[in-house]
């Protein structure tokens, strides 16, 4: 069997996607800034795919800026909140300890530059608690940050009760919704978000374009110098093909929503029942406010990335939250921020699933794991230490 579990990481491009692109590579190729047929065609399309875009999640078409992904809007977005903070002399930023690196790290520049961030806990739940947020509020706080959904352990925050409180003391509130961007409802008026953060790659269109929502009044701050494209915020030729990908995408994701999350929470559900059968484990991140396709576990006495290998030899592309394959040795820093410790930490499973997993494919997974974390264990130093008592079982 082969099984792609791995959408938290990217999803493989829909057919609609790809034949769009190929159309606007092909056909529509021109400039959109061109004066001629072909220009101005392309530039009605890229018009429509804002529109289209901007229906999905409630905003208005002049609010949506193209950029070259998530992490570009992240940051931008953070840059937008602190020229205006400065300018107000008001340099404090609110945000979580388990948000995606590309806050995380815009963070770190921006304290380096003089702001101060407070980073709030998510609990053993993965969740904030919107209190703690309220109190957390200052004089001089210019921005709220919280992401929709984790990308590791798919949970779902209280974005209503945060962006009500964002609005209630006069503070912007951004969130990175790259992971619940055609997967999970939004309306960013109902939802009180001035600024949000999506991507192509992680609702089956293209990697390399992602979309910038800003709420009108908002003065955005430039990361590319240079024409007038994208209301003069975001110069370059326009990704046509990118852009009119990840519009059909959208579209579609969006189409299907509640009949997909149905299907795939119910999977989901049935892999988590599976999974729990294993001992010495445990599910990561609150298992009612989470994504559809999430499914994250630790389980006691292995290693991810064993696990993760000999699961690819099974046919089955997963992912794990340590972190040894980028060079270092931490495990996850948002399995650190649920409170999980070192060691249980590096033995983590994620598993995202597409819209088209079966029963039979999930119930493949579940052996699948089973078999590979007891042959693991079975020569685990650690496991053998848990099991002559000589160290403790925390799960
Ligand atoms: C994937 C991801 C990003 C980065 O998006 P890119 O388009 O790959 O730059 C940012 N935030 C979250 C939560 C993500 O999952």
């Amino acid at each position: 069997m082969n099984i792609y579990a791995d959408n938290a990481a990217t999803t493989k491009m829909s057919r609609v996607a790809i034949d769009t692109m190929t159309e606007y590579m092909e056909k529509t190729f021109g400039n959109p800034s061109s004066l001629y047929t072909i220009g101005q065609k392309a530039k009605e399309a890229l018009e429509e795919a804002r529109a289209d875009v901007a229906a999905v999640i409630g905003a208005q078409p002049r609010d949506i800026l193209f950029t070259s992904g998530g992490s570009e809007a992240d940051n931008q977005a953070l840059r937008t909140a602190a020229k205006i903070g400065a300018k107000k002399g008001k340099k404090h930023i609110i945000s979580t300890a388990f948000e995606h690196h590309a806050i995380l790290h815009t963070l770190n520049k921006l304290e380096e530059e003089g702001f101060e961030v407070t980073l709030l806990p998510v609990h053993e739940n993965g969740l904030v608690v919107p209190s703690e947020l309220e109190d957390a509020i200052r004089e001089d706080t210019c921005l709220v940050t919280v992401m929709f959904a984790n990308n590791e352990i798919g949970t779902i925050q209280p974005i209503k009760e945060i962006g009500e409180i964002c609005r209630k003391h006069g503070v912007l509130f951004h969130t990175d919704a790259v992971q619940a961007v055609g997967h999970v409802p939004i309306d960013v008026d109902e939802l009180n978000i001035d600024m949000l953060s999506a991507s192509g790659h992680k609702f089956h269109g293209p990697k390399g374009v992602g979309f910038f929502y800003v709420r009108k009044g908002i003065p955005v701050a430039n990361l590319i110098e240079g024409g007038a494209q994208e209301r003069g915020k975001r110069a370059g030729t326009e990704n046509v093909p990118g852009i009119m990908a990840l519009a059909a995408a959208l579209k579609e994701a969006a189409a299907g929503m509640a009949e997909t999350s149905e299907y795939v929470k119910a999977r989901r559900d049935r892999l988590i029942a599976g999974l729990s059968e294993i001992p010495h484990c445990a599910l990561n991140g609150d298992g009612e406010k989470r994504l559809p396709s999430n499914v994250n576990f630790c389980f006691e006495g292995i290693e991810g990335e064993s696990l993760l290998l000999l699961l690819d030899q099974k046919g089955i592309c997963a992912s794990s939250g340590s972190a040894c394959t980028s060079g270092s040795l931490d495990p996850s820093h948002v399995l650190l921020a649920i409170g999980r410790v070192h060691d249980v930490a590096h033995g983590s499973l994620r598993l995202s699933l597409g819209e088209d997993i079966t029963d039979e494919e999930v119930d493949y997974i579940v052996d699948s794991v089973s078999e590979i974390v007891e042959y693991l264990r079975s020569f685990s130093p650690i496991w053998r230490d848990l099991k002559e008592g000589k160290a403790e079982h925390i799960l």
